[in-house]
């Protein structure tokens, strides 16, 4: 390994990839320190130009690589090195899944001192690639490119977002994540703003008109596609009727205007412009023969790998182990679709989530699928698990427990501590809060089963479902 400075960059040579890392990266270390690289593989010898610089780490980019790693796969999507959604494409799956799995056993060992010994093995996805259901992509006056020469679309480009920049946008043709009608939709919306020489969105200055689409598709084959512009326009009838003659298999086209300064579309009417105000998504009840329907608003939450969900579902019902008699509490609960998968098993179960949106979903989903036994109480968690709650909903017995990467409130471990459900199932997309909660309830829980689930290959995004007994004291 040789250490050399150029003008402002060190460039350090020939070495070896150790590791993958967090965020995608993966690390190489020098001399003690800790350097974070994304865009090569364990394995991979390289040269690496350090472009950042703390005391005990650092970031490179690879600009040669001398030795490809054996664990090395082709990349399949055509914008890899610049989107940066799926880092980890050129390393095999196997390998993916394999630190998955030790990520989740460090952080549960190191900072939850759990023993791990009896882990189950992760469960890999079962589509690797165009395993999405939704997608959406942002009009740009300002098209991002690699390279300073490349040439740039006059018009701006439709895509993804640069990494680390909120308004350049990478022109994307290809993307291997969701079903093709995607990109057919996408490039042919593309061509089409060419041909009229509609203008781009440009988010510094809010002049232009074509500000973003959203793709959802469904394991149906329903499809519904929404339309964002920045104004009114008779230009909206003459974009939305060329789609609808194109793709007649779109069952539900919408679209949205948006003249706020920000992107965000989540306090805005989306107008049914012809088709369904939703698509459906369907999925078995657990161990049963009844067919659950979703039926997904523009604006509802649904598991964005749906098939894996199903199976992270599965591992979640098989933990809990709910009983006829059973009251199970269904903590941040999202559109409910797990208090609806585990319904028929329980005497009742109670969803709690604080988006009000999505607790009305849930309520339409029970309502959809004749399910009786169902409560959703909109609220913050720390706020609403009180004891005056408990009083009126029951006392769980289970309780299934699924937070945001924060991990539950310090109050809300404290009231499940307070609270003694038999069981509780902790599924979780961040090892390092998981981990941090079941140090807090291990005086009063033992951790029982555990199975990390990969819900996104190609990231370094992992989820694990972990089981909890009470400990009986005397
Ligand atoms: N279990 C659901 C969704 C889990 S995502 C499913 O599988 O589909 C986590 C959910 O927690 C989100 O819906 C989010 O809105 C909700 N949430 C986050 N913080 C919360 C809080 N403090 N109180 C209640 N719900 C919260």
């Amino acid at each position: 390994m040789k250490l050399r400075k150029t003008k402002q960059k060190q460039l350090i040579e020939q070495v070896l990839i150790t590791d993958a890392a967090a965020e995608g990266n993966a690390i190489a270390k020098v001399d003690e320190m800790v350097i974070f690289v994304p865009f090569v593989v364990p394995g991979d010898v390289v040269d690496l130009e350090i472009y950042r610089k703390k005391k005990s780490f650092a970031q490179a980019k690879a600009v040669k690589i001398h030795k490809y790693s054996d664990k090395r796969v082709e990349q399949k999507c055509p914008h890899f090195t610049q989107c940066g959604g799926c880092k980890w494409q050129t390393l095999e799956y196997s390998e993916q899944v394999k630190y998955k799995q030790q990520q989740v056993r460090d952080n549960l060992e190191r900072i939850g001192k759990v023993d791990c010994s009896n882990m189950q093995s992760i469960l890999p996805s079962e589509n690797i690639y165009y395993y999405r259901n939704k997608l959406e992509f942002t009009f740009s006056t300002k098209q991002w490119v690699e390279n300073p020469n490349d040439e740039k679309s006059p018009q701006g480009a439709l895509g993804f977002h640069a990494p680390s920049f909120f308004d350049k946008v990478i022109d994307i043709q290809h993307c291997v994540l969701q079903d093709d009608i995607s990109n057919q939709l996408r490039n042919h919306i593309r061509e089409y703003s060419k041909e009229r020489n509609l203008e781009y969105y440009n988010i510094r200055n809010h002049v232009g008109f074509l500000r973003g689409m959203i793709v959802r598709t469904s394991s149906t084959g329903e499809l519904m596609l929404i339309v964002i512009f920045a104004k009114q326009s008779e230009e909206i009838k003459l974009l939305l009727d060329n789609v609808k003659q194109h793709f007649p298999q779109i069952t539900s086209l919408m679209y949205c205007i948006n003249e706020k300064l920000n992107d965000s579309i989540s306090d805005q009417d989306i107008l049914l412009y012809s088709g369904n105000d939703h698509i459906t998504e369907t999925m078995q009840a657990y161990n049963s023969d009844k067919t659950l329907k979703f039926k997904i608003r523009p604006k509802t939450f649904y598991q964005t790998n749906p098939c894996q969900a199903e199976r992270l579902y599965s591992i979640a019902a098989d933990f809990a182990e709910i009983k006829p008699t059973d009251t199970v509490y269904d903590l941040y609960t999202g559109t409910g679709t797990i208090a609806n998968y585990i319904a028929h098993l329980a005497q009742k179960v109670v969803g709690v989530e604080y988006v009000e949106d999505a607790v009305e979903d849930a309520r339409l989903n029970s309502e959809y699928n004749q399910i009786n036994n169902t409560t959703f109480i909109a609220g913050d968690m720390a706020k609403i698990l009180t004891d005056d709650f408990i009083a009126e909903h029951g006392t769980p017995d289970v309780v299934i427990t699924d937070p945001p990467r924060a991990g539950m409130a310090e109050s809300v471990v404290n009231q499940l501590i307070k609270i003694k459900a038999r069981k509780i199932v902790y599924i979780s997309c961040n090892p390092a809060t998981q981990a941090r909660d079941l140090e807090m309830l291990s005086p009063y829980y033992q951790v029982g089963k555990i199975r990390p689930v990969d819900m996104f290959p190609h990231t370094h995004h992992v989820e694990n479902v972990v089981e909890l007994s009470l400990i009986e004291t005397k």
